[in-house]
C-alpha cells in the first residue's frame, strides 16, 4: 500500500501508474472497523484499485469534545488497510485539504436534506461533510465513491451533490455492517460505557419492530411506539422518524412514499448513536 500525505505526491503517483485503472474511493475518519472494510471490499469488487482517505475533518464536528475524543489508532488502521489490500492511503494534514486562498464554496442547494433528522441536532455538520467530500473527490477523481448506509442522510446529501454538480462519479451505498448483537458498527462504539453496552442493541431491535409494524400501523403510531421503547430502555432520544428515502421528508401516510426509511438518533450515556432501516 502506498501512503501519501500531500495532494501533489498522490497526484504524481496516480498519474505515473495508469495500471491502477478505475479507482474506488472510500473517505473515512479512521478508527477503522468491519464496516469500513466491507466498503473497501465493495470497492474492490466494483473497480480496479481502491483509495482510502483518513482525515478527521474538523469542520464536520459540531461538538469540540467529540473532535478531541475521536479515536485515532493510526498504526492499527494501517495494519487493517494492508490486510484488506488497499492500494492507496491518503492521509492529508489540514493544510492540504484547506489550503489558504482556495474557494471551498460548493454551489448546491441541499437545504431540504440538511434541515431534517441530524440537521437541527448537529448545526454545521453537513456543510462540513459536503465541503470535505467535494474537495476529496476533486483531489482523487475516482470512478466510484463508496459510502455506508449507516450514515443514511450523509449518503443522500452527497448523492444529491453529485447529481446537482453532474460530477462524473458513481455513488455506491453499502448496507450497514452490525455487531452480532445487532448494534451498527461505529468508531464511537469503543467509547460506550461498558455498563450501558447491553442496552445498545435496542436501537436495532426497535428498527426491526418498526419494519414488522409496517403497514398495519400508521407512520405516527410506529414513531411513537418505537420512540417510547427507546426512551423506556434508558436512552435519551433525539428522534425516531419515518422519512421518504430520497427526499428525507416526513412520511405521514403510507401512500406518501415509494420507499420509507426509519431513522433514529439517541444518546446512550454520553455517546450519541444513530441507525436506520429501510422499511420498504
Ligand atoms: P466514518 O469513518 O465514520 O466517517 O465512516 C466512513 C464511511 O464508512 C462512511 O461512508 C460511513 O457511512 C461508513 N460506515 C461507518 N460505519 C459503517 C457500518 N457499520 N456499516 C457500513 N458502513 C459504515
Amino acid at each position: 500500500m502506498q501512503v501519501f500525505t500531500t495532494v501533489e505526491s498522490l497526484h504524481s503517483y496516480i498519474h505515473e501508474n495508469p495500471n491502477l485503472g478505475r479507482l474506488a474511493f472510500i473517505p473515512t475518519l479512521g478508527a477503522l472497523h468491519q464496516g469500513h472494510l466491507a466498503l473497501m471490499q465493495r470497492g474492490q469488487d466494483h473497480c480496479d484499485s481502491i483509495v482510502v482517505s483518513i482525515f478527521v475533518n474538523p469542520t464536520q464536528f459540531n461538538n469540540p469534545k467529540d473532535l478531541e475524543k475521536y479515536p485515532r489508532p493510526l498504526a492499527n488502521d494501517i495494519y487493517l488497510l494492508e490486510k484488506q489490500n488497499a492500494d492507496i492511503l491518503f492521509l492529508p494534514k489540514n493544510e492540504e485539504i484547506y489550503p489558504d486562498g482556495l474557494n471551498m464554496h460548493v454551489p448546491i442547494d441541499v437545504s431540504h436534506l440538511t434541515t431534517v433528522l441530524e440537521g437541527p441536532n448537529r448545526p454545521g455538520h453537513f456543510e462540513g461533510v459536503v465541503t470535505v467530500v467535494k474537495r476529496l473527490l476533486d483531489i482523487v477523481k475516482p470512478h466510484c465513491l463508496i459510502m455506508g448506509q449507516k450514515d443514511y442522510q450523509q449518503q443522500a446529501i452527497i448523492g444529491e451533490m453529485i447529481r446537482q454538480l453532474k460530477m462524473p462519479v458513481e455513488l455506491i451505498t453499502h448496507p450497514t455492517i452490525r455487531e452480532p448483537s445487532g448494534l451498527a458498527m461505529s468508531s464511537r462504539n469503543v467509547r460506550i460505557d461498558p455498563k450501558l453496552r447491553p442496552l445498545a442493541p435496542t436501537l436495532y431491535q426497535t428498527l426491526l419492530e418498526a419494519k414488522k409494524m409496517y403497514p398495519r400501523y400508521t407512520p405516527k403510531q410506529i414513531e411513537s411506539h418505537c420512540g417510547k421503547k427507546i426512551l423506556d430502555a434508558g436512552f435519551n432520544l433525539e428522534y425516531f422518524s419515518l422519512v421518504h428515502s430520497s427526499s428525507l421528508q416526513s412520511v405521514t401516510q403510507w401512500g406518501d412514499a415509494t420507499s420509507t426509511v426509519a431513522c433514529v438518533a439517541a444518546w446512550l450515556g454520553d455517546i450519541r448513536l444513530i441507525d436506520n432501516m429501510i422499511l420498504y
